[in-house]
Parts: C-alpha cells; structure tokens; sequence
C-alpha cells in the first residue's frame, strides 16, 4: 500500500472535526487544480508502515474524532485499504474522502461497514475540473452521482464539498447532484486557490479559474436559500 504519510491530529481536514489523517497514493481523475497531484500520481509515495501507523492511531485516538482517509484517491488501493480498515474500525470512527467515483469498491468499505463518514468534491462542471476528456468525464460523474445514491442509501453522513471556480456556470451540476444526496449532509464550498499559496497541477488552468470572487458569495446565497447548511472555507485570510 503507498502512502505519502500521515498527520497525528489535524484540524484541517474534516469540517469542525479533529482528525488523523492518513494520505493515500494514486488517483483516477486529473483535476487541474489539484494540489495534491504528486500524491495523485504516485510520486515521493513509500510502501505504508502499517504497525507503525496503528501504533500511533492507538495512542492518538483518544485525542481525536476520526481516522480520515484521503488522497490520492483512496480507493485505488481499496483491496489493501479494507484490510486496513478491519484492523483499525475498533480504534476510531472512520472517515473517507474520495472522488465517489470507484462505486464498486465503495459499496463493498459500505457492506462491510467500515465507514462512518464520507467527503466528497462535487467538481462542476466535470468535464473541466475532472481534467479528463469529455466521453470520460461524462461517464465519471454518472458513476459520482450513482456514488452519491450509494452514500444515501446506507445513511452514511456526508461532507459535499464544492470546489468554486472562476469562469463557470456550476449551478446547474450543483443542483443536479443535490438531487442525489437523501442522506445528513452539509456543504463546504472551497474556492480553488492557486499560486503562490498552493502549485496546482495545471499553472496556466489555475491562473484563469482558481481565486474567484462573487461566485463564492453567489453560490453561498443559493444553497441557504434552498435551506442547506454551508461553511465556506477562505484560504485567502
Ligand atoms: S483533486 Fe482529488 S480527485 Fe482530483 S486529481 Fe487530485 S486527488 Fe484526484
């Protein structure tokens, strides 16, 4: 299993929760934002010491919430993440953030019931934010929003988060995919940061779409109009 560490206690990674947090090598989508895209592509990754890592779980967990999971795309080592999370279910409650993507694997971590939260990105439009061509993408978000009905259906507890871009109309994927969310959720809207704060996959991308503006305000207006509950996170500050 290739991971590119973890953080004791983080208090950055799950909305209002205090984590340990483990990053995951590997992913299936290009985002161009992505500023975790060395780990996404596998690079400075190292085989996961995993007696070491339990160790050190066992004697955090009394300080914090959930183990999180992230990435990377975690399921892409899901085989080798469920053994993972059989031996650590017991320590801590478990929290994933993935691309919702990997339905498959996702509903056997579900069966199993070894996740106790789920954090997403709902990256719109997708055949922009996903990096990838457009048939390709077309299909990635069929299976993100099948992903969505799948957190649903087993009542799993949900953190959407949604990437704020410059430049898009994202309304009208935001409310297709809050279609799909029949399960405890709230929103966090990120707006894409850039350089010099983060050095996202594609620089030249990122210098037209990431820092938007009104849009995050805009977007904010809509979802409590609609009575959702929404944090936005300013990393400009
Ligand atoms: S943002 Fe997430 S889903 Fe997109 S490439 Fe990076 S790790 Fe993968």
């Amino acid at each position: 299993m290739l991971t590119s560490g973890w953080k004791t206690v983080s208090m950055v990674d799950v909305h209002g929760k205090v984590t340990f947090t483990l990053w995951l090598c590997g992913c299936n989508l290009k985002c161009p934002f992505c500023h975790n895209w060395r780990v996404a592509e596998g690079r400075d990754c190292l085989p996961l010491d995993r007696v070491t890592l339990l160790d050190e779980l066992s004697s955090s967990s009394f300080l914090v919430d959930y183990f999180h999971i992230t990435g990377g795309e975690p399921l892409m080592q899901w085989a080798e993440l469920s053994s993972l999370l059989a031996e650590s279910e017991e320590l801590l409650p478990i929290s994933l953030n993935t691309n919702l993507t990997l339905v498959g694997p996702m509903e056997r971590l579900l069966k199993a019931e070894f996740v106790d939260h789920i954090a997403t990105d709902l990256k719109a439009p997708p055949q922009e934010l996903y990096g990838l061509p457009q048939e390709a993408s077309k299909h990635l978000w069929e299976l993100f929003l099948r992903g969505l009905d799948l957190v649903s259906d087993y009542g799993i507890p949900l953190e959407l988060r949604i990437p704020v871009a410059r430049g898009f109309e994202q309304w009208p994927w935001i409310e297709e995919g809050l279609k799909h969310v029949r399960t405890d959720f709230y929103v966090v809207l990120n707006p894409l940061v850039g350089a010099p704060l983060t050095s996202p996959r594609d620089g030249a991308w990122c210098s037209e779409h990431c820092w938007p503006g009104e849009e995050v305000e805009k977007l904010k207006e809509k979802l409590t109009e609609i009575g959702i509950k929404v944090h936005v996170n300013d990393f400009s500050e």
